[in-house]
Order: structure tokens, then sequence, then C-alpha cells
């Protein structure tokens, strides 16, 4: 059995918080109810999609970056 992670806090905010393992070298990443654990590379390259993500919605919505940037706290 695998000995468990030992988790580095990362960045913690409102959204989600964001956990290291270097031992494995894991994401664990918290989002309200949801915990995602994830391979450094694979982590990344959900950051990388999620920001492309945001990027077409403020083009869609037509929003420029400093209203979406206001509105950031907001989820409810
Ligand atoms: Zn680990």
């Amino acid at each position: 059995m695998d000995k468990p992670c030992e988790l580095l806090a990362i960045s913690r905010t409102r959204a989600c918080d964001v956990w290291m393992c270097e031992d494995c070298n894991t994401v664990h990443l918290g989002i309200g109810p949801l915990s995602l654990r994830l391979k450094m590379a694979h982590f990344f390259a959900v950051v990388e999609t999620l920001l492309e993500a945001a990027h077409r919605i403020r083009v869609l919505r037509n929003e420029s970056n400093v209203a979406v940037e206001a509105n950031h706290t907001r989820y409810h």
C-alpha cells in the first residue's frame, strides 16, 4: 500500500485549493465537494485548457478582461 501523500499547500482561494505532492508528482485540486488528483503534466494541460476556455467565453460574451476580473469573486 502506498504511503499517504505529503501535501504542500500551493494556493487556496474561495474558488478552489491546490496542493502538491512531490513524492508522486501530483497536484491535488479541491473545488467545493470535488477533489481531483492529477499528474503534474495533466494538471498543467487542464490549466491551459481552462484558460483557453475562459478566454473564448470572454470573447463570446464580448466582455473586457477588466469587467470579468471585477466579478471574479462572485460565484453564486
Ligand atoms: Zn503523493
